[in-house]
């Protein structure tokens, strides 16, 4: 497990008061024993984009700066799948659902959101097997494409939900 202790030391950004605020008052929260997860920082970052994209219409400075800091090195991959609006979301009648990231550079990708997969090479080195990395740019895409609400919808029969995944 990675903890918001270690973000400090890798960032390229490692001045204390790099990340906001609210991010710190988060790692405060409950058990101060308790460390709080790379992970659970970057939900509360996912939340924070959907808050201020639905109040503001825009992401501050200084959400960016936490963001960056979270991903160094695939929030501008990513955003980039979120101008092309690259995200899509396939929906089975059984209500399970998988998201498709497609550009014109590269291959699509289906990925799980919530067990957090994609099949992607970066994916299987930068997360699997380096755990430098919580989730690849895909799913980094899906994450901020949700947040923003700017992933397509499309409903799928349960068949060709299973047909996408067998092509994973
Ligand atoms: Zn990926």
């Amino acid at each position: 497990m990675v903890y918001v202790y270690t973000i400090k030391s890798i960032s390229p950004y490692s001045s204390s008061s790099n990340l906001s605020e609210s991010v710190y008052d988060m790692a405060k929260v409950g058990n101060t024993n308790r460390r709080v997860s790379l992970r659970e920082i970057a939900i509360h970052l996912f939340q924070e984009v959907k808050e201020q994209w639905t109040t503001d219409g825009e992401i501050s400075d200084g959400l960016m700066r936490d963001l960056l800091t979270v991903f160094p090195n695939s929030l501008f991959p990513a955003l980039d799948l979120v101008d092309h609006k690259a995200v899509t979301r396939l929906k089975s009648t059984s209500g399970r659902c998988v998201y498709e990231v497609a550009s014109v550079s590269e291959q699509s990708y289906s990925c799980l959101l919530e067990a957090n997969f994609c099949p992607c090479s970066s994916f299987h080195y930068s997360v699997l097997s380096k755990d430098e990395a919580i989730m690849c740019k895909h799913l980094l895409a899906i994450h901020i494409s949700v947040a923003l609400d700017i992933v397509s919808h499309i409903g799928v029969t349960n068949r060709s939900l299973t047909e996408s995944l067998d092509n994973m």
